[in-house]
Parts: structure tokens; sequence; C-alpha cells
């Protein structure tokens, strides 16, 4: 385990701390589940598992009981295939933006699952497995009306008409995806759902897979045979304006490198944009824009220091932050003193709103200079 006093050799010769507690993505995993009553609860575990470490988080998430996982690109069902090597029967790695021909050796070698988005991806799928004399699984996406990726309704059409277009194939799963599912009254939701079921009933009998975290809190309605959280496991609320039901993933402390007394009209940092308007306490922190600290930060960000809010002020840096710390007792103030840069309890949330994004850029933006720890249950 990792010193947190930040005075090792180790974390100095980084500038800040990123902890990520496996054991807490579990304990969202099951919790997910246990809502599901029954349907299959899926991993999604693209952008390298939402910033996390795919190759950490996938294996973590198939030891809380995992046998589905879904990632974007063929790169990453690749590097996930060999992260879940050994588990027996093999985890089902789909790729949610499907097949492109030229692919074929890939998909084969590691037992990679296509989203099929289009007749012509089913048609190169097709391909795929008459070369190599089987039957293969494939996953069917409709779009219900994300406009996105999915069989588009003349696609949907065709399909239905000529169920044949799947001769050869083994479809695993029919699947749809929720543009507005972290809006509970939003009447798209229940559209959509609407779309799906139709679509279903028109195509060969399948499990469906259709809610995202957010999809899963609209009720057993949306829940159909497999779900797809991505963004809950890692401790982002799947319900906003309501209390975050998700477990706290990610801590990040960034080291104090200087601390400096300053008056009016002193200014701070790049474009001089903060000037004090009188005796001010500056912390300077080892964490920026380079690390997904997001410049729009600038002047609206919050570190906490001893349980202190303080404030960012000036412009967010390349490589550093200044805080106002004048409210911080000088005994907690002093070089390689260590501040959160994300309050505990809500601090993914809370800091998108802040930086004006939202809580899955926060975590795809964690930056690669970080001392990265992982914490098992
Ligand atoms: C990213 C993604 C998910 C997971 O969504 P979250 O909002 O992170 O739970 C599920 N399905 C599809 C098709 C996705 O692209």
């Amino acid at each position: 385990m990792a010193p947190t006093d930040g005075s090792d050799a180790d974390f100095l010769r980084h500038g800040a701390l990123l902890t990520i507690d496996l054991g807490a993505i579990q304990e969202n995993y099951r919790g997910l589940r246990a809502r599901l009553r029954g349907a299959a609860c899926a991993a999604v575990v693209k952008a390298d598992g939402y910033g996390l470490g795919a190759a950490e988080v996938g294996p973590a998430l198939a030891r809380a009981g995992a046998r589905d996982f879904f990632v974007a690109l063929p790169c990453e069902g690749l590097a996930l295939r060999e992260a879940l090597a050994g588990l027996e029967p093999a985890p089902r790695i789909f790729i949610l933006n499907g097949f492109a021909a030229g692919l074929g050796t890939d998909f084969l070698a590691a037992g990679l699952i296509p989203v099929l988005n289009s007749l012509g991806q089913i048609a190169a799928w097709q391909d795929t497995a008459r070369s190599a004399g089987a039957a293969l699984p494939a996953a069917i996406h409709i779009d219900s009306g994300m406009s996105r990726l999915g069989l588009p309704p003349a696609e949907l059409d065709a399909l239905a008409g000529d169920p044949g277009r799947l001769d050869g194939l083994e479809p695993l799963l029919v699947m749809s995806h929720l543009a507005c599912a972290e809006e509970a009254e939003n009447p798209k939701n229940r559209e959509q759902l609407d779309l799906f079921q139709a679509a279903r009933a028109r195509l060969p009998a399948l499990p469906a897979s259709f809610a995202n975290s957010s999809g899963i809190f609209l009720g057993p309605g949306f829940h159909f045979d497999l779900a797809r959280p991505g963004v809950a496991l890692y401790g982002v609320n799947p319900t906003p304006g309501q209390p975050n039901p998700m477990a706290q993933v990610v801590r990040l402390q960034a080291r104090i490198l200087q601390i400096r007394e300053i008056d009016a009209p002193t200014t701070v940092g790049y474009g001089a944009a903060f000037r004090a308007a009188g005796p001010t306490r500056i912390a300077t922190v080892a964490a920026g824009y380079a690390d997904g600290y997001l410049r729009s930060l600038s002047s609206c960000g919050t570190a906490f220091l001893a349980g202190i809010a303080t404030p960012v002020v000036g412009r967010i840096s390349m490589d550093l932050i200044t805080l106002d710390v004048t409210q911080v007792p000088a005994e907690r103030l002093h070089p390689g003193a260590l501040v959160d840069l994300l309050q505990p309890g809500d601090g993914l949330d809370r800091l998108a709103e802040e930086a004006g994004t939202i809580g899955y850029e926060i975590l795809t933006s964690l930056g690669r200079r970080y001392r990265r720890v992982y914490r098992s249950a």
C-alpha cells in the first residue's frame, strides 16, 4: 500500500497520487446487479476502463462475477482478452464499434464478438464466418433514436423482411442504447423503449440488452436480459439530482510544492487572471491540465485541504494549480502536504459540474503522470 504522507521518494517523483479502489468498483457492480433481479449484468470497460485501467478493472469485475464485457474498439478487446486470460469459461467480449472486413483474424484469434451496427457489417461478419467454416457469434444493434450506431429503420426493415441475412451467424443478443437515461422524466426513454420492443418483435427471438448505468434506474421495464453499466461502476452518479447510490472509487491527491503570501495588487498565474484584493495565501500544487485537471476549472475549481474547500485562483497551468488557502490553518500548510483534488464523497460529479462537463470526461481525462495505486477489497 502506498504511503499517503507525500514524503517517499517514488511519490516525490510524481506530483499526485491517484488511488483507485477496486473493491469499490466490485461493490458497485454487485449493487447494480442486485437491482436487476435476475437479469444479467455486463461491465462496460471501454476507454481503458473509463480511464482507470482496463487491465486492473477488468479482472476485478470478473472476480465480482462479470462474464460479459463491452469495449469500443478491437484494440481494446485484444488487450482485455489478455488481461482476462485463464478464466473459465472465457468471458464474452463485445466490440461496440462493430466489425470491419480485414479484422477477421483478430476477432477470431481473441474470440471477440462484434456488435453489428449495419447490414454492411452483418455481411462482412458473414463473409468471415464463411471463410472460417463456422457460425460466428454476434450482437445486433438496433438504432432506437440515437442516430449514431446501429441499424437505422430502413435497414431494420430489410433485416426483418429477410432473416436469411443472419445465416451463418450465431446471434447472441439484440441491443439498443438510450439517449437520455439520466433524465428519468424524459419522454424519449419511453419512446425508445417502445421502438426497441417493436423492433425485437420483428426479429428472431433473442436475449435483449438495453440499459446503461442510468437505464438500470429507470425500472425493471428497461432491464431486459443483460444490462450494460459503465460509468456507475466507477462511482459517477447515475441518478443526477438525487443522492449518489454508488461508492466512490477514485481519490486524487496532489502535493503542495510551494506556499506564498501575497497582498493586493499582486496577481497569480498566466494572464494575471487573479489579483489579490488583500492578504492572501496561495498554495501551488503539482497537477495541471496535462494531467486532465481541465483548464476550464481556472478560477472555478475547488480542492480540499484538511476538509476545507480551497478555491482555484487564476488559470490552470500545464503542470500546476494555484489555490487560495487563506482559510486553512497554517500548521496544515507546508510543501509536501496533500490536497484532495476530488471532494471526498462525490468528487467526480462535483468537479465535473465546476468544469462544465460530465463525470465521464473527468474520469477519462485522468492523467498518465499520476502515481497510480490500486487498492483491492
Ligand atoms: C458507453 C456505453 C454504455 C455504458 O454507458 P454508461 O452511461 O457509462 O453506463 C452502454 N452501452 C453503450 C452502447 C455504450 O456506448
